[in-house]
């Protein structure tokens, strides 16, 4: 199938031609027919898919199509005529990810008459008055900032024909629903709906109830896609070794770029900066991070200046990084499903990648739930310079909101102790730190962690 033949216009074929796209992918092939009709969209999909321009295509189509309308409408009558309004409206969760969309709505709209921008916190909400004031087709927004302009009458809603709910589970995780339903009540009932999302939670649905009319439902991405392409290992260590395991791998693995998960900001800064006294760049993005420290973070890590990018779950959600060879858990995620989500940051689009898991014996239970959820057991392998302790028992997670257990502040003191054994040695490799036992189920380490289960 072609881009031609799903009959988008000229102009946007163009656009995408110039990308260096010639085939559409799955979910581009099954939204892009339905939103060109006017339909309502109820879509199972990830970043990855090439679900943005599964959605941005046809919604510049479909503008246009409106656009030309309304124009001959008002011909007799000239009043209206060239006045522009917004028509669509796009919300995403993250910043970042509203950047990217904004991003493609641009490029791929370039030889169409229409304007777009973006609005996200975090920075100065003047320069988007202004443009708004200019008048633009399409907004990207996340939802907190959205409201603040509606709050200040600095945008006007009452126009939109397509609305987008881009990655609708994380907005709901993030708290976003009161935004969101606020926002919806400020449209038109009579709209084209586009909803994704990776995961369908009671309240997605609901939602989803509520807002879309006859939607197609469209699902590319089974949960478990990326737990089939990508390389999979659990290095089980002790919680207060981690850093220095992870430092080990990079060094001595001479990794230049890593995506790196923790459970919580704190931790993000906390293991970003313990990784610079070991000699490696890094840099964290999290949602408390000022959004020119988070853009600067990312460029810096996809030009490569940084080896290291300490993320959280919510600020990694939707970034656009392709072809990232590791992804490591240095702490696995409360949610099984946010596991699948991290690792599909890897081994995209056909290309190879690993990820790896740092797991210490507090977070077996959420082992369990992701090999419950990808349905098949991840390979264990424990380095032999960094074999937990088997007196170790297993206590509660800390997520970084409640108070430290003592035991946990017994264990972060004692890390500083782990810490002046010479990390930069493990940053450079040690001979025999090499993983003892083969990726089979049926090694010793695999036994020890089932045992331990
Ligand atoms: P998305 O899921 O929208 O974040 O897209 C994932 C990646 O796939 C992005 O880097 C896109 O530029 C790329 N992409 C989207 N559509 C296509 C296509 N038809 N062919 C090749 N790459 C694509």
């Amino acid at each position: 199938m072609s881009f031609e033949s799903l009959g988008l216009r000229a102009e946007i074929l163009r656009a995408v031609s110039e990308k260096g796209y010639s085939t559409p992918t799955p979910i581009q092939q099954q939204a892009i027919p339905p939103i060109l009709e006017g339909r309502d969209i109820m879509g199972g999909a990830q970043t990855g898919t090439g679900k943005t321009a599964g959605f941005t295509l046809p919604l510049l189509h479909r503008l246009m199509a409106l656009k030309e309308n309304a124009d001959n409408n008002t011909n007799s009558n000239n009043s209206n005529k060239g006045r522009r309004a917004l028509r669509a409206l796009v919300l995403t969760p993250t910043r970042e990810l509203a950047a990217q969309v904004a991003e493609s709505v641009h490029l791929y709209g370039k030889y169409l008459p229409l304007k777009s921008t973006v609005i996200f916190g975090g920075v100065s909400i003047n320069p988007q008055i202004k443009k708004l004031r200019d008048g633009i087709d399409i907004l990207v927004a996340t939802p907190g900032r959205l409201l603040d302009h509606v709050n200040q009458k600095t945008v006007d809603l009452s126009q939109i024909d397509i609305l987008v709910l881009d990655e609708a589970d994380r907005m709901l995780d993030m708290g976003f629903i009161r935004d969101i339903r606020k926002v919806l009540a400020l449209i038109p009932r009579q709209k084209q709906t586009l909803l994704f999302s990776a995961t369908f939670s009671n309240e997605i649905k609901r939602l989803a109830q509520d807002l879309l009319n006859s939607p197609a439902l469209i699902e590319v991405a089974r949960h478990n896609t990326a737990t089939e392409t990508v390389t999979q290992v659990i290095h089980p260590v002790d919680k207060i070794r981690k850093r220095e395991l992870l430092s080990h791998l990079i060094g001595s693995n001479n990794w230049k770029q890593v995506l790196v998960f923790t459970r919580t900001k704190h931790g993000a800064n906390r293991l970003s900066e313990q990784l610079k006294t070991d000699g490696i760049t890094a840099a964290a993005i999290h949602g408390n991070k000022s959004q020119g420290a988070r853009t600067k973070a990312l460029a810096d890590f996809k030009a490569g200046r940084i080896c290291v990018l300490v993320a959280t779950d919510i600020a990694a959600r939707g970034l656009d990084i392709d072809q990232l060879p590791h992804v490591v858990n240095y702490e696995l995620p409360n949610v099984a499903e946010d596991y699948v989500h991290r690792i599909g940051r890897t081994g995209r689009a056909g290309n190879e990648g690993e990820a790896m898991s740092l797991v210490c014996v507090d977070e077996l239970k959420l082992l369990r739930d992701i090999e419950r959820l990808i349905k098949k057991e991840i390979p264990k392998v424990v380095f032999e310079d960094y074999r937990p302790d088997p007196s170790i028992r297993p206590e509660p997670i800390n997520n970084g909101r409640g108070k430290q257990s003592q035991h946990s502040r017994k264990q972060n003191g004692s890390r500083t102790n782990s810490n002046s054994n010479s990390p930069r040695s493990n940053a450079n490799g040690r001979s025999n730190s090499r993983p003892n036992g083969q990726r089979s189920s049926g090694n010793r380490s695999s036994q020890r962690t089932q045992s331990a289960r």
